[in-house]
């Protein structure tokens, strides 16, 4: 199979693997459906989540590069960077992070893990997405320091083979049984959705793909096209010939809500009924409001009662702790 093409790409090893695919009979009966879940939030790094897969492939580079300095982005709550991070001191190298926001009085969730993990960290006001990661960059090379850039959400060709090589993990997992009709999971920089796109076109695991849009519109609306474009870059990076638009790519912008990171009614009821149905945690940014659009695509009709879903947890439940006070009862 065209899989064997992942074998040209240097990986290093931060997960635990397979994740495990697990049946949930009782919210899968209540919601009227048959429904699984891929718990890629127990990947094992640090707490885990979707970017231990991709960082696999991303810092396989850097080691092949020689780098001795992790550069990333992202918000004051990223998982991205809290698992950045954790990879980093695993290989024994400095990471240094950018961060959107101000340092606040106490860091919790994420953050919190960031400084335990021992990053640098560099506080960037309106500046979440590693508008200068390049400045960093140059200063540190002029330092002395050999350093590497993560993009933002760890979501170019290299991190997308990370979830290529996912779907080939699940397609273990599957053999023999029937395919899902449709797989959910938490869309934002569009890596997992580019590698869970062309892992399925090559081995043809479910029915259809749809992510949910959990960030606010790009402007132009257009994270469909480029999620395409970087789903055909990836095909291109592997050797083959297929190319994607934007017609193959399915998002789903009706949770964005009040936007990134404000959790919504509908965000609670997902993490409550997971939580005190299952016992599994999801998070207040990501999996929660993925897991909301999957109710609600349910209850819409838009997902038939009866059909096969997986849902593909993507982590984050460090961030909990950090959105107590949108989360607690009291
Ligand atoms: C980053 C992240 C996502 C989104 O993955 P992308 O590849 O950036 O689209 C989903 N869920 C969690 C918990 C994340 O941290």
């Amino acid at each position: 199979m065209t899989f064997s093409r992942l074998n040209d790409f240097s990986k290093v090893k931060l997960g635990h693997w397979p994740t495990p695919l697990v049946e949930l009979q009782r919210l899968g009966s209540k919601l009227g459906v048959q429904l699984s879940i891929k718990r890629d939030d127990l990947t094992g790094l640090a707490l885990g989540g979707n970017k231990t897969r991709k960082l696999e492939y991303i810092l396989g580079d850097a080691v092949a590069q020689g780098c001795d300095t992790i550069i990333t982005a992202g918000a004051a709550q990223s998982n991205h960077c809290r698992q950045t991070a954790a990879a980093a001191a695993m290989l024994g190298m400095k990471c240094h992070l950018m961060l959107g926001g101000v340092a606040p009085q106490c860091a919790q969730g994420n953050l919190l893990l960031d400084e335990l993990l021992g990053a640098q960290i560099h506080w960037m006001g309106e500046q979440r997405k590693g508008e200068e990661l390049d400045r960093l960059y140059r200063e540190l090379n002029l330092s002395g320091s050999n350093p590497y850039i993560v993009p933002y959400g760890g979501s170019n060709e290299l991190g997308a083979m990370g979830y290529v090589s996912a779907v080939q993990e699940l397609a273990l997992q599957q053999a023999g049984r029937a395919k899902f009709d449709c797989v959910i999971f938490a869309s934002s920089s569009g890596g997992t959705h580019a590698g869970l796109t062309l892992g399925n076109a090559l081995s043809n695991q479910w029915g259809s793909l749809v992510g949910i849009n959990i960030d606010k519109l790009e402007a132009g609306g257009n994270l469909a096209k480029y999620i395409a474009d970087l789903t055909s870059s990836s095909a291109i990076a592997m050797g083959l010939n297929q190319r994607f638009s934007a017609d193959d790519i399915r998002l789903n912008s009706d949770y964005l809500g009040d936007g990134y990171g404000i959790l919504s009614h509908a965000d609670k009821e997902a993490i409550a009924m997971l939580a005190n149905q299952e016992g599994i945690l999801l998070d207040p940014v990501y999996s929660g409001r993925a897991f909301a659009g999957l109710i609600g695509m349910i209850r819409s009709g838009q997902i038939s009662r009866g059909s096969r879903v997986l849902f593909w947890h993507t982590g984050g439940a460090p961030a909990l702790f950090a959105y107590a006070a949108s989360l607690s009862e009291r």
